[in-house]
């Protein structure tokens, strides 16, 4: 077994990352431009915000985060991203989800331009990436993507499949896989909480993405011998034992599935932190204008 080591890939990449900011700082006059808009007190989202917005500094990109409290109209955060949208030295805006139940994050998604839409969920980026064409990909699945083309995983021919079908990760994943590129050309089975028979479908994976949300979902008795095994749940459990007070837990039950893994990811330790090189990237690419060139 071998594990796909989430700080060694991101800690690299973000090398090269923070070379090129420099370069736009010397070329542009101003570094990438990271907005993070974040609404109420959620403990998770304070610490995914806190978390991107720490990576940007590291790497050298300027980033602001707009706090707002749970009682903020829809109309009032719409107007805010409408001035983000046309304010040039910023490059990438993201809204934390969830967001309070007054908010409709499908209008929120579809309110940021797609050309500084760097978390990907607008239909625009959506659509372009099921077509195979220039767009920003969701940092999760991007993320994931980095990680097997690191290790230089070759998942042609291979089955994949991907439990949990959510907008940010299960969806966009099963696409990336299914396109016409390496990594990708494997044969997805997408499934979900209606899934019939759905420890025979994992059986008969090569590559499992495991994104539910439950602690150690997928056992060693669902995994084929040999199996890649992507991890993306992060389950917090308070815990006395900790700094933080809190531990992570996984969808997979690391301990006993990792020894018939052919590679397995770790939580944490794995696509967390290459979450956040997908959206650092998504940034770098809004600056320069690699995605959308108007
Ligand atoms: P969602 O809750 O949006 O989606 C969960 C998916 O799992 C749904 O499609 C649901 O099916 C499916 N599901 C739930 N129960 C079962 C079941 N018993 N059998 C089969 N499928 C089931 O979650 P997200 O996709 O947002 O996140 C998934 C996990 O990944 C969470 O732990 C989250 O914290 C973590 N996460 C980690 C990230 C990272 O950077 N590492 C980034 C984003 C998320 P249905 O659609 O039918 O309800």
């Amino acid at each position: 077994m071998q594990l796909l080591d989430g700080k060694l890939v991101s800690e690299k990449i973000k090398q090269d990352i923070a070379r090129e900011a420099a370069e736009f700082l010397t070329s542009n006059g101003r570094k990438p431009h990271l907005v993070a808009i974040l609404v109420g007190h959620d403990g998770g989202s304070e610490t995914y915000v806190a978390s991107k917005m720490r990576n940007c500094q590291q790497v050298g990109f300027e980033s602001t985060n707009i706090r707002y409290e749970d009682d903020i109209t829809q109309e009032e955060l719409i107007k805010k991203i409408k001035e983000l949208n046309q304010d040039d030295a910023v490059d990438g805006i993201i809204v934390q989800l969830p967001l309070p139940k007054h908010i409709d994050p499908e209008v929120v998604t579809e309110a940021i331009d797609h050309r500084k839409d760097v978390d990907g969920f607008h239909p625009v980026n959506l659509g372009r990436m099921q077509r195979n064409l220039p767009c920003f990909i969701p940092a999760t699945p991007y993320g994931i993507m980095l990680m097997l083309d690191h290790y230089g995983i070759q998942t042609a021919g291979m089955h994949a499949v991907v439990v949990g079908r959510s907008n940010i990760v299960g969806s966009p994943m099963s696409i990336l896989l299914a396109r016409n590129a390496q990594p990708g050309n494997c044969t997805v089975t997408l499934t979900h909480s209606r899934t019939k028979n759905l420890k025979e479908e994992i059986l008969r994976a090569d590559l499992i993405v495991a994104a539910i949300g439950k602690k150690n979902f997928v056992t060693a008795d669902m995994v084929k011998e040999g199996a890649i095994i992507i991890d993306v749940g992060i389950n917090r459990e308070i815990s006395t034992l900790t700094k933080s007070g809190y531990k992570l837990f996984g969808d997979v039950d690391f301990e006993r599935v990792s020894s018939k893994a052919s590679y397995i990811t770790p939580v944490p330790g794995g696509v967390g932190l290459m979450t956040i090189i997908g959206l650092l990237k998504n940034t770098l690419a809004a600056a320069k204008k690699e995605v959308y060139r108007y």
